[in-house]
């Protein structure tokens, strides 16, 4: 049996995967099991943002690897501590709770919300719609659109969803029961859409004067994709929590929930935990990534990409091009037609992109892209949008 024959057979059927086999990946580039060669732009799926299998995180891992590869959280460990340390010392966050996956790390934010606001009755975290946060209960509940929440109801209640950049939807959601406000501040399952800077500005006024938790998912607008580490940096707003997950350990599962003073002593021991959550391999490549993510490294996105939407301008002009949306190496470009066409063919061709929401192609090329990586990817956009592939 393949590859393919053997995942068929023997995984849950739960992912509508392209028909290759990865074999192995370096920097901005990934081989299939035939030998082809791939630019990944859309970086798999916006974790190996800083390169795959990078010396530097490649050495922590085998540094760490070989000194300790468990603890339980009942002990102390170095890597968790520096990581916490240099995840503090690069944000606004007081203290962070280390886990495993953008989910997880959204679950930590829910639960502290609602410790936040037992004391007053108050457990509603309005959500807003087209947002993604996950697909555990808690997360899902919290993803407000509709068609991940069919067959898995009854879902967590207290997730009232508010419209997307409308700050009045928000306001007329609030009640003695809100305890916090969740978003992404640029959606990307939704379609890369970015929030405005005013609403996000408006959404922090808000949370002060009704003395709300704004919590920013950016386990996918983060590290590194807008040009800043973090995506609140973009905008100049500063939220009480952030979740962090993806990119965060350069390929290894490693997630953050990362809060301000006003929450550092919410949690208590007992309230949360997990049994991986900074995990010494993951932490140590995690610090790896985050010394990575360098200025020069954060100036290269904000460079390569005014360069690529200037590129990729000449396409947007396409009749079956509906809008170009962008901050960063983070974007999408949404179209009038189904997307899937199009990644199969940039695929065959050398190219790996991905559409979300049927429609809007979405590029997450890699934060170090080089002038000609850029060309290559440009080149096959164009003879793809050319011949307009059709299903
Ligand atoms: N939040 C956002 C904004 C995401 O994009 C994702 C995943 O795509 C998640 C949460 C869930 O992360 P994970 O798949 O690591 O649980």
């Amino acid at each position: 049996m393949n590859i393919k024959e053997l995942t068929d057979l023997y995984l849950f059927n739960t992912y509508k995967r392209n028909p290759i086999t990865i074999h192995k990946a370096k920097g901005s580039w990934v081989w299939d099991d035939k030998g082809k060669k791939y630019l990944d732009f859309f970086s798999g799926l916006a974790v190996s943002g800083i390169g795959h299998a990078m010396p530097p995180v490649v050495a922590a891992i085998q540094f760490q690897s070989k000194k300790l590869l468990h603890a339980s959280n009942l002990f102390y460990t170095e890597p968790a501590a520096l990581l916490a340390q240099q995840l503090c010392k690069r944000s606004f966050a007081k203290k962070v709770f280390l886990c495993n996956s953008g989910a997880e790390a959204n679950e930590a934010a829910i639960k502290l919300a609602r410790k936040y606001g037992s004391q007053n009755g108050r457990y509603e975290i309005i959500v807003f719609d087209n947002s993604f946060h996950g697909r555990t209960l808690g997360a899902l509940a919290a993803t407000a659109q509709p068609k991940f929440h069919e067959g898995f109801g009854p879902l967590p209640p207290g997730f009232p969803v508010a419209k997307f950049n409308q700050i009045d939807s928000v306001e007329r959601l609030i009640t003695p029961r809100t305890a916090a406000i969740l978003i992404e501040p640029i959606q990307g399952e939704g379609g890369i859409r970015p929030c405005t800077p005013q609403f996000l500005t408006a959404l922090r006024k808000l949370a002060d004067q009704h003395g709300l938790l704004l919590m920013f998912d950016g386990v996918q607008c983060s590290l590194g994709r807008t040009g800043d580490l973090f995506s609140y940096e973009t905008y100049g707003i500063v939220p009480d929590v952030l979740t962090l997950a993806k990119g965060l350990g350069g390929g290894m599962p490693i997630a953050a929930m990362l809060g301000s003073e006003k929450v550092a002593n919410v949690l208590g021991p007992g309230d949360h935990g997990t049994t991986f959550g900074g995990n010494p391999v993951c932490s140590m490549a995690a610090i790896a990534v985050l010394k990575m993510l360098s200025p020069k490294v954060l100036k290269n996105v904000k460079k390569q990409s005014q360069a690529i939407l200037k590129d990729l301008e000449p396409l947007a002009r396409y009749p079956f091009v509906r809008e170009l949306r962008a901050v960063g190496l983070m974007i999408g470009m949404e179209l009038t037609i189904p997307g899937a066409p199009f990644v199969e063919t940039c695929r065959k061709r050398g190219l790996l992109i991905n559409c979300t929401q049927g429609n809007v192609l979405r590029f997450l090329p890699p934060l170090a892209l080089s002038d000609s990586e850029r060309r290559f990817a440009l080149n096959i956009l164009q003879q793809v949008f050319q011949r307009e592939p059709v299903q």
